[in-house]
């Protein structure tokens, strides 16, 4: 039998996070328990990795103040590319009450040290991207250092960097129960193996509520389908532009290798683990595409390669991070409801810091506490994409 000062369930980006942060912190006793064959199949390899600190609420924007920077120092600290481009986000109000909310938005940004974002008239963004439709913009928010990073590539070099300072990965590995005794967790049983240990971290994405339901804890984590869809090969539009979020429906996209890429969330869509593309999809996303960018009724879409994946929502759209109650040496890293590569870096720093000093300087996580659905004290997010 294996013993671990620290297992880690799931070895998508936020558990290869959680690794990177403790061995990095001296606790090189860390085992990653993943049930693929490969890392990356869960949300991780599927993620359009926009990464912004233009939010609305105070933890959302302290946790992309650590990552951001993080990402971009990534691989002079880590000896491997995180892809971080900082291309920026736009957001394009259409109406007052959207701009008012820009603006308050980046004085709470302001307030905690984001002093590079501002809002831009519509007269430069008009000029900067004459391909966009501007009559109804009011105008828009702006950010240089957000942007886009490589999921798959920054996954993997936390995990190099964590395994090459001690840590150990057990693929094909899926957490089938969890052990618990009269101090807390005992032993995590997987179909490799048994692993004895005193701390767990739950860093199972999607699924992350089954793999609590073991230790007989009930997590409002939801998978919800997302689908993306990049184009074929475009330079009619430029490869340095952010990303740009039409405001009006939700509908955005960045450039993405010689094309974009393009996403807008279905408010249709329904709670549930299907990951199939559906092909209907692609007229829905071209209208509103076309709306914003006359000229994108003609870029060309090849179905077969856009893609779907999961969000991990809970009901206030904020993640749920730190000790779960009631079962003492059990962490929860989850619910990041769509923003879990920007705040991978982030997470991984706070739970290290939980587990090894019992507190952080990252973020006032109390608000991330899990108990906050029981106490009605959600947190609430409007800025989601
Ligand atoms: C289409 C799409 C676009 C997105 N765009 C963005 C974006 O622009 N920016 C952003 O920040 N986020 C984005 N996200 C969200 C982001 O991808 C996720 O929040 C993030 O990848 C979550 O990482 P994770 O490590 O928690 O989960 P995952 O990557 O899903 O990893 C969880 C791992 O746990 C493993 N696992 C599950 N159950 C078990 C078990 N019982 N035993 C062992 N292993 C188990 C799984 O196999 C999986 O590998 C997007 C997501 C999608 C689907």
């Amino acid at each position: 039998m294996r013993t671990a000062d620290v297992v880690i369930i799931g070895g998508g980006i936020v558990g290869a996070s959680i690794a990177y942060h403790l061995t990095a912190a001296g606790c090189r006793s860390v085992l990653i328990l993943e049930r693929e064959s490969a890392q990356g199949k869960g949300s991780t390899g599927k993620s359009m990795g926009g990464v912004r600190a233009q939010f609305s609420t105070d933890v959302n924007i302290q946790m992309s103040l650590y990552s951001i920077p993080f990402y971009r120092d990534f691989e002079a600290d880590l000896g491997h590319p995180s892809g971080y481009r900082g291309q920026g986000y736009l957001f394009l109000a259409t109406t007052q009450r959207q701009l008012d909310y820009l603006r308050s938005n980046q004085e709470r940004q302001h307030a905690l040290g984001l002093r590079q974002a501002r809002m831009i008239a519509r007269e430069e963004v008009a000029s900067d991207y004459p391909q966009l439709r501007t009559d109804d913009v009011m105008g828009a928010s702006f950010c240089p250092t957000d942007g886009f990073v490589d999921p798959y590539s920054a996954m993997t070099g936390f995990t190099s960097w964590a395994i090459d300072h001690g840590a150990e990965i057990w693929r094909s590995a899926e957490v089938t129960a969890i052990e618990l005794d009269s101090s807390g967790i005992a032993a995590i049983h997987t179909s490799k193996g048994t692993a004895q240990t005193r701390v767990v971290v739950n860093a199972a994405g999607a699924w992350a509520a089954s793999v609590a339901q073991l230790a007989g804890i009930e997590l409002p984590v939801v998978p919800l389908r997302r689908m993306l869809v990049p184009t074929e090969p475009w330079d009619a539009f430029p490869h340095t532009a952010p990303m740009i979020i039409d405001m009006s429906n939700g509908f955005h996209f960045r450039p993405e290798a010689r094309g974009l890429l393009f996403a807008w969330n279905d408010p249709e869509e329904q709670p549930g683990f299907n990951t199939s593309f559906d092909e209907a999809f692609v007229e829905k996303i071209l209208l509103r595409a076309a709306n914003r960018v006359p000229s994108f009724a003609e870029v060309p879409i090849n179905p077969k390669r856009a893609w779907a994946g999961l969000y991990e929502m809970t009901p206030d759209h904020h993640a749920i991070i730190g000790p779960a109650p009631g079962v003492p040496g059990f962490f929860l890293a989850n619910g990041f409801s769509g923003h879990g590569v920007m705040h991978a870096p982030a997470t991984g720093k706070v739970i290290a810091d939980l587990i090894l000093t019992g507190k952080t300087d990252v973020a006032d996580v109390h608000k991330f506490r899990l108990q906050r659905f029981a106490e009605g004290d959600l947190i609430h997010e409007t800025a989601l994409l």
